[in-house]
């Protein structure tokens, strides 16, 4: 999920980055490792012993298009009288779904895509006001790296071209039950020129960028994390669960009891003058947060880090061998990620798999335990499920890497 939709945003700036989103491999969506187990007869003579494989590396790739095409939705209606934007209430009233019909039969057809959701029976969070800010969503308690903060239905999911092409569509809502619509109205609105059910959707909206549409992408406001606030080291990181048709926000480090929730609305990897002026032209603000106020010589070397980051290293982790490469360049990635250049699971998670496999190799348990901990985290927040990853920080000496220089690669 990634904050921002406006299909008709900042032009002309700087030639787009490409976007990364992490995509989970086919096998971690089977049994977890942990229930892997080598195939030993089952005799009562013979000790079982299980062997726990560790869990494979994050595959990127990069995700289809951004649509924001007005033309391919306005030749699909010319061509075709019936394809029309259509609207979907699900049976409890709990959100307004508008979709094209290209994505119904794929989507819609999902048996548990509008069944109830789990949720946590103690929220660790308040909704508040914050000093300078407005209303944020503030830790009740200490939260863990990895631990779910909230998941939740979204109260308006529309096609991410609607808020240019169809402005008179969506202030004629009537589709919006009342109780959905009194909510969304009490949303923060930095676009007063818009109308009002535009303008809460263009300042909260955020992209749901797995929805398996043809023609749109497709963009979501949620009742709890459309209350984040914005920070360019962010606690927290929000992803769209298209199974479950739900947000999630998860804690990508540890957050203190009182401190304020926040994820970032640009990619983490831009230095501070494009971060501003993404926020200022979208989001109407200059962020304050703890980065943008250091020093000026340590905002630069802040920077320096994080386009060094984005540009050299983050292509050449998402596409190149990692075991092949030296142990002194993890470390340098290790003390540059710490130095808080990053905190998301994009390069935090492929690095703990490999430093995990190397001392798992090694023989080193504590060492393998520390990193495969933050593998199971930066998984967690990056897929919702641990990837199998808490089996390995059960027990690292019963992987097919221990001791095994070759092993997990
Ligand atoms: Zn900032």
């Amino acid at each position: 999920m990634q904050p921002g939709f406006l299909a008709n945003g900042r032009k002309g700036k700087r030639k787009p980055r490409t976007r990364i989103v992490d995509v989970q491999q086919p096998e971690e969506s089977g049994p977890p490792p942990s229930a892997i187990v080598a195939s030993t007869p089952s005799s009562s003579s013979m000790p079982t012993t299980s062997l726990v494989v560790l869990p494979a590396a994050p595959v990127f790739m990069r995700p289809p298009r951004l649509a924001g095409d007005h033309k391919g939705i306005f030749a699909k209606m010319a061509a075709d009288p019936n394809f029309r934007l259509r609207f979907f209430t699900p049976p409890d009233n709990s959100f307004v779904f508008a979709y094209w019909p290209d994505i119904k039969h794929r989507l819609l057809a999902r048996p548990d895509a509008f069944t109830p959701l789990s949720s946590p029976a103690r929220l660790p969070f308040e909704i508040r006001a914050v000093p300078g800010k407005g209303m944020g969503m503030v830790a009740k308690e200490a939260i863990a790296p990895g631990a779910l903060i909230v998941r939740e239905r979204p109260l308006l999911v529309m096609p991410a071209t609607v808020p240019v092409v169809y402005e008179a569509t969506l202030n004629g809502m009537s589709y919006m039950p009342e109780d959905v619509r009194s909510t969304y109205l009490t949303l923060a609105n930095c676009l007063p020129k818009l109308s009002q059910m535009s303008g809460i959707l263009n300042t909260n909206g955020t992209l749901l960028d797995d929805m398996p549409g043809q023609l749109d992408d497709y963009c979501g406001v949620f009742r709890n994390i459309a209350r984040v606030n914005h920070s360019c080291r962010p606690n927290a990181r929000p992803r769209w669960d298209a199974d479950l048709f739900a947000g999630e926000l998860r804690a990508q480090r540890a957050i203190a009891a009182g401190e304020e929730i926040t994820f970032s609305y640009t990619s983490t990897f831009l230095p501070s003058a494009e971060r501003q002026d993404i926020l200022s032209h979208k989001y109407h603000f200059t962020c304050k947060c703890i980065l943008c106020s250091l020093p000026p010589a340590l905002l630069a070397a802040n920077d320096q880090v994080r386009t060094y980051l984005g540009d050299t290293v983050l292509p050449s982790v998402m596409f190149g061998p990692l075991a092949q490469r030296g142990m002194k360049e993890f470390l340098d990635l290790e003390r540059m990620l710490e130095m808080g250049a990053d905190d998301s699971p994009t390069l935090w998670r492929p690095l703990a798999r490999e430093l995990t496999r190397r001392y798992c190799a090694e023989g080193k348990r504590a060492m393998a335990v520390k990193w495969a901990r933050k593998a199971m985290e930066m998984t967690l927040v990056a897929t919702g499920t641990d990837g199998g990853w808490a089996a390995v920080v059960e027990a690292p000496e019963k992987t097919d890497a221990w001791r095994s220089p070759g092993g997990g690669t």
